[in-house]
């Protein structure tokens, strides 16, 4: 058992804590937001996250897990996890600004002996950065070990994700961290891969671009596919038949969103950029993603002509299903542009609203079923596929709506069962039935 400290209690920190409390090592999460520490003190999660807040009453009524501000007390550990926000700034490289402060923190309030480890997705030489800092600032005579350990959960199944990875990844420059990160691990049961610190940093960039490229990839066969009237989903289970190439990320929509793939894949295009080489897949692949968010938009207007004055449904706003996250979401650019364009909009999410109503055009109206949203609605956008609204009766949409039109961006619905029904139905990479 270790004692640990995780600075930055959001979606990675905040599970990250958790799990490393579930397998029995002494635990305080770190945040400097006040509101998020005192809501998790009362055993609530400022995150929707499937069976987080069972996890954390658990663990905290059996001692493993407690919840901080900034004390000196917390820092009194043998592991301090980094895992704060690193954001796109505008040149798309990695905000470090937050890093850079708990580096600064740790120098200052370490007392003993600590191996830090960096959680958070950060450019390559990042680690190296912090540890200079930390020694340039630290306060104490103690050893200062550093471990990038990149994260590879993803939101709405991330504590699964944590029991059940396909590696852990772990970069290392000396014995004594590996060791240490090792033996916390390995309650886990999941392979580890050690590697050296620039590799383990790099592995979590290059992975996430890779997946960012499969999403892109398919996104143009699927317009290949409507101009040449073949089936997107059909050629996509064709392909990921090879194990070579593997089924998942292969869902042609409306492109990727969420908090990792656009800032990711930027910041990639940077470091390589900054090392003077030209990533021209990638470059591609933000280029493909950026069109492929306008799809919906442009297949709506040539059917309706306009937007102004319509009554317009939206069904899901985060940025994919399972997770309230908002933060680069399909629904971002869409309703505001529909807004824009005079639309009155309705919206309906299962988990996302209140994330969903600091962001959104003030103007949006929430509803709380998909039937109150798309009652007398002019068309309905399928934005994310919530399980709610892939089983969703195709009927009600007949029954409801004015003359049914459905923009679906998700290709929630069989292109037969729409079929049999009276409506007009526009998805991505399908030849509609009309
Ligand atoms: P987040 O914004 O949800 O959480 C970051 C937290 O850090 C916030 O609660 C913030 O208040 C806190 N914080 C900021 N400065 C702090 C400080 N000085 N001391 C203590 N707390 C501080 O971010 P996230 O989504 O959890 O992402 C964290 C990192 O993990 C990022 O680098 C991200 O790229 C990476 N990552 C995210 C995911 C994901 O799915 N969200 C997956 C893999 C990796």
């Amino acid at each position: 058992m270790k004692k640990i400290a995780v600075v930055g209690t959001g979606y990675v920190g905040l599970v990250t804590g958790v799990c490393l409390a579930e397998i029995g090592h002494d635990v305080t999460c770190i945040d400097v937001d006040q509101e998020k520490i005192d809501l998790l003190k009362s055993g609530k999660s400022p995150i929707y996250e499937p069976d987080i807040e069972e996890l954390i009453s658990k663990n905290v009524a059996s001692g493993n897990l407690r919840f901080s501000l900034e004390t000196q007390d917390a820092y009194e550990v043998d592991v301090i996890y980094i895992a704060v926000g690193t954001p796109q700034k505008k040149d798309g490289s990695a905000d470090l600004q937050f890093v850079e402060e708990v580096a600064k923190r740790i120098a200052h309030r370490v007392k003993n002996d600590v191996v830090v480890v960096t959680k958070s997705t950060v450019p390559v030489g990042t680690n190296h950065f912090i540890l200079k800092m930390i020694q340039e600032h630290l306060q104490a005579e103690v050893r200062v070990d550093i471990a990038s350990n990149p994260e590879f959960l993803r939101e709405g199944s991330a504590i699964y994700d944590s029991f059940n990875g396909d590696r852990i990844v772990i970069g290392v420059e000396n014995d004594r961290a590996a060791l240490i990160l090792e033996e916390i691990n390995k309650p886990f049961n999941i392979p580890i891969f050690k590697t050296d610190i620039r590799s383990a940093e790099l592995i979590k960039y290059a992975a996430n671009a890779f997946l960012a490229t499969k999403i892109s990839f398919i996104n143009e066969i699927a317009s290949i596919c409507e101009k040449v009237g073949a089936n997107v989903e059909d050629v996509s289970m064709g392909m990921g038949k090879d194990q070579r190439i593997g089924s998942q990320f292969l869902n042609a929509g409306i492109g990727y969103g969420g908090s990792c793939f656009p800032k990711d894949t930027n910041a990639l295009l940077h470091i390589a950029n900054e090392a003077g080489y030209q990533f021209q897949i990638l470059s591609s692949v933000v280029k493909i993603n950026e069109t492929q968010k306008s799809v919906l938009i442009k297949k709506a207007k040539e059917r309706l002509g306009t937007f102004h004055g319509k009554k317009i449904a939206l069904l899901g706003l985060s940025f994919k299903p399972n997770t309230d996250d908002m933060r680069e979401a399909a629904s971002i650019d869409i309703s505001n542009q529909l807004v824009e364009e005079g639309a009155n909009i309705i919206a309906f999410d299962p988990v996302a609203k209140n994330a969903a109503k600091k962001i959104l055009h003030p103007t949006i109206q929430y509803v709380d079923c998909i039937k109150e949203a798309i009652q007398d609605a002019d068309a309905v956008f399928i934005l994310t596929e919530w399980k709610e609204i892939v089983h969703f009766p195709i009927t009600n949409y007949v029954k409801l709506m004015k003359h049914p039109i459905i923009f679906d961006g998700r290709n929630c619905y069989h292109l037969e069962e729409i079929s049999q029904h009276s409506i007009d139905y526009y998805s991505i990479g399908r030849t509609t039935s009309k």
